[in-house]
């Protein structure tokens, strides 16, 4: 559907939950995301096509971070447009271009330490190898015509390299999964994912990032679409979903005595969220690595020594 002019989201489902990509058209037409690796020929492309734009035509694909149902379908864009130039955030290129880095790197990284890992080799939905022609930091501009120039931001925290684009003329926000309220609905409202932030830190400075910037409208990746005080208001039930988790996390250390593993902090969070799903328990252990990182980074807590999976106490 065109949310202002020239400016699409395009929407499917992807399990449960909504996967939202979107396109922006002007001298040149830029898409952002590109969903599972289906995601272009079952959707993206009969969209394009019903408002009268050539797939083939497509100027600029930018990802927004590494994870399957964002970056699976680049492939499949750049068979059909491979004159398109493709972008994402430079700290991330290398798992956006190769599916097997995303595996390693991203969904399986804590396996060795932590027992917890999500596919030996990387689905389908991932879609194939796809090269990477410009990395951004953040600070750039693109311009999609002479009245229209989309600034890129640098929302790390659920990525190292996370990217939003931002329209100023709206002050509309195209974040993707850069904000994570309390974790990711499916359609009916309900929780299917956790939130899967990594980086405490930067995610917490990412929110600060976007309060400043007064924005009216955020649009992202799973979530319903905001507008006002709807996003001041999930902005708000991001940082206190962290609040919650960090004080969990670190309640339940300083009380266990022989210290906790990270899937034992898994269940503890979920006590504090008993909305997240069974199904999708282990996702929670980024969000809860993120928080035992920062704790041993500040000094609250310690690893014990040649136990496995990792155990941590306080100190
Ligand atoms: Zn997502």
């Amino acid at each position: 559907m065109e949310l202002y002019k020239n400016v699409h989201q395009i929407s499917s489902l992807y399990g449960e939950r909504y996967l939202f990509q979107y396109l922006f058209v002007g001298d040149r037409t830029i898409l952002v995301d590109s969903g599972i690796a289906a995601t272009p020929r079952n959707t993206i492309f009969p969209y394009m096509e019903q408002i009268g734009i050539n797939p083939t035509e497509l100027g600029m694909l930018v990802t927004t971070h590494p994870d399957t149902d964002h970056q699976g379908g680049n492939s499949a864009i750049h068979e059909t447009a491979p004159g398109a130039l493709t972008g994402c955030g430079e700290a991330d290129r290398q798992m956006i271009q190769d599916p097997w880095r995303l595996y390693q790197d991203r969904y399986n990284h804590l396996q060795k330490d932590h027992g917890i890992g999500f596919g030996d080799e990387p689905h389908r939905d991932a879609g194939d190898r796809c090269r990477v022609d410009i990395g951004f930091s953040g600070g750039e501009r693109i311009v999609v015509s002479d009245t229209r120039e989309l600034e890129v931001l640098h929302v790390p925290g659920h990525s190292s390299g996370h990217l939003a684009l931002f329209d100023p003329n709206q002050r509309a926000a195209f974040v993707s999964d850069a904000v994570h309220g309390h974790g990711c609905p499916k359609r009916d409202g309900s929780i299917e994912l956790p939130v899967t932030y990594f980086q405490v830190d930067l995610y917490l400075s990412t929110l600060a990032q976007l309060e400043d910037l007064n924005i009216e409208e955020m649009h992202t990746g799973h979530w319903p679409s905001m507008y006002g005080d709807e996003v001041r208001d999930f902005i708000t039930d991001s940082r206190r979903t962290v609040e919650i988790l960090d004080r969990r996390i670190l309640q339940a250390l300083s009380k266990a005595r022989s210290g906790l593993t990270l899937d034992q902090l898994i269940n503890e969070a979920r006590e504090e969220f008993p909305d997240w799903p069974a199904s999708t328990r282990d996702a929670a252990i980024f969000p809860v690595n993120g928080h035992v990182e920062r704790m041993e980074a500040r000094g609250q807590i310690k690893p014990i020594r040649g136990i496995h999976p990792v155990r941590w106490e306080s100190l």
